[in-house]
């Protein structure tokens, strides 16, 4: 009997699972639906960066000879979600077997099972760990620490590896990266593509139906298939890896990606593979192109980093989201979604969000992630922000980023402790501060920038919890040294802030 071979819009690898165990005969069921489209308000660049990718690998699967169930948005007939189109597809071609590989979002596991046809659930083996290895490695351990998790897949790959010792002699050569960002960028960015025909199309139908989410559609510059996506990689490899190490954490309001790799959505749609990114990373290192700790920092974000967090994900389950910890129930402000600011660093990040779809790493975690945090917003909220606004954002990759990492809601099981600090960090890692119309330097009063404040008023808010991590009783004892009186000016003028925040002032 024929099977439908369910193909999402995340899992366009060839060798996707499904994929894999598909025969002569079954039917590929891809689809454009409204459920996945618009559960939260995504980026219209998202939307048509993954249309446009799953019509090429539809085409593509259809000159290799499958037969192919494309669902378009706009077909008359589109039921409007996954499992509606799968009822439909089953109809059709007289089936009741499914085959498909597991999604990224538990949400979706849930409506694959709930599904009234016969489902086989492959697991999704693009990744470096099983479920069942990070269970493994989880089990027993007091704490999760991404280092140590780390350094098992750097032995599982090999990857840069000299025997059973890490290349360089260290696995990890941070403390040579972090400098703040030199005046003399050099670089062209990521590789940018001219829109096709497939493209174009599908700008103007997203441009009609989802043109006032947040967000602009155009200009549209992201490769749509594996071919471009692969020719973005070796720019980045040649271009910009080398320098990536030492500017990983650094911004600048007029240069968006600086030495960043830009690749994060096409590799978690599936146009590249992890294996191949970081292959690429390690011969530049051995040809002498760039050098170790530009690319162990990479090779980490990647086989670390996004392996890590994809195991506390499914490890952690579906109410992960919901996790509150820090009983934090501010709504998002409007600055988010573009509202007028006068702190220049954020203003700056999400103008670059809005137009870009992106934005790096530590503009997430200390500009939009540090507010948010210290401002006490409520993390589900922030969540559905970033789910929506970038690009490379899918539940597995996203949740745990925001609410482990950036807003401390798990209670500390993706950090040791929250990702939070005053100006002085953003003035020393950007060019923001020059030019906003807060003082950086000031602790107090009017022009006090807003991060000196929140950063004292969240600290003292939550003591109890913080005050025995012993990374952060430093900051416990300089303010209990603070004279009284300007400990009083400070929680005043932080609070004064967060009512002006409420009413809906501009800040
Ligand atoms: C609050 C917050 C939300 C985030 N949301 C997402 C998200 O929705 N999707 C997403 O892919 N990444 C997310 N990240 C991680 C990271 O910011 C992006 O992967 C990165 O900015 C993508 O840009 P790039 O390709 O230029 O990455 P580079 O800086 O060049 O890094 C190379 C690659 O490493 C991987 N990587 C780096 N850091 C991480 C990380 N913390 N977690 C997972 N992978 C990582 C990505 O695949 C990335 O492409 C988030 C981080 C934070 C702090
Ligand atoms: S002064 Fe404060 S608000 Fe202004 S850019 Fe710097 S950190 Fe941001």
């Amino acid at each position: 009997m024929k099977r439908l071979i369910l193909i999402l819009g995340d899992q366009l690898s060839p060798d996707i699972a499904a994929l894999k165990s598909a025969e002569p005969g079954d039917i590929i069921v891809m689809a454009e639906v409204a459920d996945e489209a618009s559960y939260v308000p995504h980026h219209p660049k998202k939307i048509a960066f993954i249309f446009a990718a799953m019509r090429k690998f539809a085409a593509h699967l259809q000159d290799a000879g499958w037969q192919v169930a494309y669902t378009r948005l706009d077909d008359p007939d589109n039921s409007g979600s996954i499992p509606g189109e799968l009822l439909r597809r089953a109809d059709q071609f007289g089936t009741d077997q499914v085959i498909a590989t597991e999604p990224g979002e538990w949400r979706l596991i849930q409506a694959l099972n709930d599904v009234p046809l016969k489902l086989t659930l492959l697991p999704d083996d693009r990744f470096l760990a099983s479920h069942h290895d990070f269970e493994i490695w989880a089990e027993g351990r007091k704490q999760l620490r991404m280092e140590y998790f780390y350094r098992d897949m750097r032995r599982k790959t090999g990857l840069l590896m000299e025997g059973d010792k890490p290349a360089g002699g260290q696995w990890n050569f941070d403390h040579d990266n972090r400098k703040p960002a030199p005046k003399d960028i050099i670089g062209s960015g990521p590789m940018q593509f001219a829109p096709d025909d497939t493209v174009q199309e599908v700008l103007a139908l997203v441009g009609a139906r989802f043109g006032d989410n947040f967000g602009d559609l155009h200009p549209f510059w992201f490769a749509t298939d594996t071919t471009e996506a692969r020719r973005a990689l070796t720019h980045f490899i040649q271009t910009a890896l080398p320098r990536f190490g030492d500017y990983q954490d650094a911004m600048l309001a007029e240069n968006r990606f600086l030495y960043h790799a830009v690749i994060s959505m096409y590799l978690n749609a599936g146009l590249l593979h992890w294996r191949e990114i970081c292959d690429a990373a390690e011969t530049a290192w051995r040809d002498g192109h760039a050098p170790l700790n530009a690319v162990e920092g990479f090779i980490r974000q990647i086989i670390g980093w996004r392996e890590y967090m994809r195991g506390i994900y499914f490890l952690e389950g579906p109410e992960y989201t919901t996790r509150n910890v820090l009983n934090h129930t501010r709504t998002l402000p409007a600055l988010f979604w573009g509202g007028e600011t006068r702190m220049r660093c954020l203003s700056k990040a999400v103008e670059q969000t809005r137009t870009e779809a992106y934005a790096h790493h530590i503009q997430r975690l200390m500009v939009t992630g540090n507010f948010a945090l210290l401002a006490g917003v409520d993390p589900h909220e922030v969540h559905e922000w970033y789910l929506a606004v970038y690009a490379d954002a899918y539940e597995w990759v996203e949740a745990p980023n925001v609410i482990g990492m950036s807003q401390f809601a798990d209670g500390g099981i993706v950090g040791s402790k929250p990702y939070v600090s005053s100006g002085n960090y953003i003035d020393r890692m950007s060019d923001y501060c020059k030019g906003c119309a807060y003082d950086v330097k000031a602790k107090t009063g009017e022009k006090a920038c807003p991060f000196n404040l929140l950063y004292w008023d969240f600290l003292i808010r939550h003591r109890e919890r913080f005050v025995g991590i012993p990374r952060m009783a430093q900051m416990y004892r300089t303010w209990d040294r603070m004279d009284e009186t300007r400990c009083d000016t400070v929680l005043q003028d932080a609070a004064g802030f967060l009512i002006r925040l409420d009413a809906g002032q501009v800040v």
